[in-house]
């Protein structure tokens, strides 16, 4: 029998809710979304979140899914690499890839703006603003909300229902609480937290510093981010402990202070912020954690995607492609022709859950690895063998970065392993002088260099299956 008519209820119109919502209303399906905060294409409800996110080929695969990526191609701004700015404001590019691939600069508002108009175009789509999900009875299918409008709570009922309400949820939450089956649960938060500031445009509109790229400050114990807005404008994030080092964001409490911060470490960006004090009081600092819990569905009847599910770091740029891709991921278990939810649920989250849990691990590496290692003699050496090798022999070698970035027919999972053992591999051949002189090799050197990295790379893989490691 087919299920489409069934009635589903969705919880968060935020990105991962509204690319569902709109995938689903393809499908068919009765589809109705409750969202907390008024409707973002109305009202200016950016502040205090991440105001533009790293949009990659996950992402797309997913935007292709639903016959949208060449209206989202206008809304992105390239990015061919890392920015380094070293303490004296010298700066040096490290392109994310030796193939020409990118990342690109997307507005959150703008993405998630054009999802809802997408999903509200299906007439078997509702999208209702200003209501808050409260619980979720999940044994009976039932939710409860607070309608902001009337001041008034009610109840929806639905054959099923999605919670896409973000790294908060409330159904996560009732599950929790519930002691209804055994759900695990854990939340991480980093010691560090973050706040948006920003470079504002040239007075005709034009950038203050290299468009095409994520420019970073990284300064071990903490770090500034940059990524560029269509208007001109950049979005900086700074990366800092709440309470540990000389600086941090308990004792940053004056003008002068955020001053002197800003000229000792981050002196060429300083240059471009005028308005870094007042923004620094305005502007939240907020924390930032990693959530894990399983299972993510009940029976038939209830199921988390996106953040809700699996909240990471936003180190590696993918918080916002995994949730996209989870509804590839779902939307393949329905092509595959199941019609009982409890089936679709089981064969989801069994396929899903091990590449979720590795992007998280990898978003926590990827934090150390901005911050510090970029820096590094050995890391930028390896980058540049890296680049050599992708850029020579382009369909022979993906760094980590690419397996994670580039390759979306590639779970997180196999990215993560074999990205790791490949550094393993590298690293341990440049401490060794088994690598040197990378920019000096001839095609011949890179070759045999490439075939003693796969022979190293498989070993480290086979060593770690036979210690158990790998899952
Ligand atoms: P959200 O986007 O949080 O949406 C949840 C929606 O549910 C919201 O609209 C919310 O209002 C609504 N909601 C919440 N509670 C309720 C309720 N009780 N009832 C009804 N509605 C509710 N990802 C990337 O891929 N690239 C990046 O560069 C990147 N940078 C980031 C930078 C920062 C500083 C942060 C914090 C995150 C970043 N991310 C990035 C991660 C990305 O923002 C999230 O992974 C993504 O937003 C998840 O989408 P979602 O729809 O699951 O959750």
């Amino acid at each position: 029998m087919n299920n489409t008519q069934q009635h589903i209820l969705i919880i968060g119109a935020g990105l991962c809710g509204s690319l569902l919502a709109l995938r689903l209303g393809q499908r068919g399906y009765k589809v109705t979304v409750y969202e907390m905060r008024p409707d973002l294409r109305k009202v200016d409800i950016s502040a205090g979140r991440s105001i533009n996110l790293a949009f990659s080929d996950r992402g797309i695969k997913a935007m292709n899914m639903v016959g949208i990526q060449d209206q989202i191609e206008p809304l992105c701004i390239p990015m061919n690499g890392r920015m380094l700015h070293d303490l004296e404001g010298n700066t040096s590019f490290s392109p994310y890839s030796g193939r020409h691939e990118y990342i690109n600069s997307i507005s959150r508002g703008g993405l998630n703006a054009l999802l809802l108009d997408e999903a509200e175009k299906h007439e078997n789509v509702t999208i209702h603003f200003n209501k808050k999900c409260k619980s979720v009875d999940f044994e009976n299918t039932t939710a409860l909300f607070k309608d902001y409008d009337t001041n008034t709570e009610f109840e929806a009922n639905a054959d099923v229902i999605f919670a896409t309400d973000g790294a908060g949820s409330a159904m996560r939450k009732s599950y929790y609480l519930g002691k209804k089956f055994l759900f695990s649960f854990s939340q991480n938060y980093l010691t560090h937290g973050y706040k948006e500031l920003s470079i504002p445009p040239t007075e005709d509109g034009g950038f203050r510093t290299y468009k095409n790229a994520l420019h970073i400050w990284g300064r071990d114990a903490f770090m500034l981010i940059a990524l560029p807005n269509l208007d001109g404008s950049f979005t900086v994030t700074l990366f800092l402990s709440f309470d540990e080092g000389e600086y941090n964001f308990n004792n940053l409490t004056t003008k002068e202070r955020v001053e002197e911060f800003f000229s000792t470490y981050f002196k060429d960006a300083l240059e471009l912020m005028p308005n870094l004090a007042e923004e620094f009081f305005e502007n939240p600092s907020a924390p930032l954690g990693t959530v894990k819990c399983s299972p993510w569905h009940y029976k038939g009847n209830t199921l988390l995607m996106g953040d809700a599910a699996h909240a990471i770091v936003p180190f590696y740029g993918q918080g916002m492609n995994a949730s996209f891709e989870d509804v590839t991921e779902l939307d393949k278990v329905l092509e595959e022709g199941h019609t009982d939810w409890e089936t679709i649920f089981k064969i989801y989250e069994a396929n899903r859950k091990k590449d979720t849990d590795a992007i998280a691990d990898l978003a926590i590496d990827n934090f150390f690895e901005m911050k510090g290692h970029v820096n590094k003699a050995n890391f930028r050496e390896k980058r540049q063998l890296e680049m050599a090798l992708e850029k020579t022999f382009p369909t022979e070698y993906s760094s980590k970065y690419s397996l994670v970035t580039f390759n979306e027919e590639l779970g997180y999972q196999e990215a993560m392993l074999r990205g790791r053992a490949q550094d393993k591999a590298i690293l341990n051949m440049l401490a060794d002088g088994i690598i040197s002189n990378v920019e000096d090799m001839t095609e011949a050197e890179l070759k045999e260099t490439l075939e003693n990295i796969k022979t190293a790379t498989d070993n480290i893989l086979e060593d770690d299956r036979i210690a158990g490691m790998k899952q």
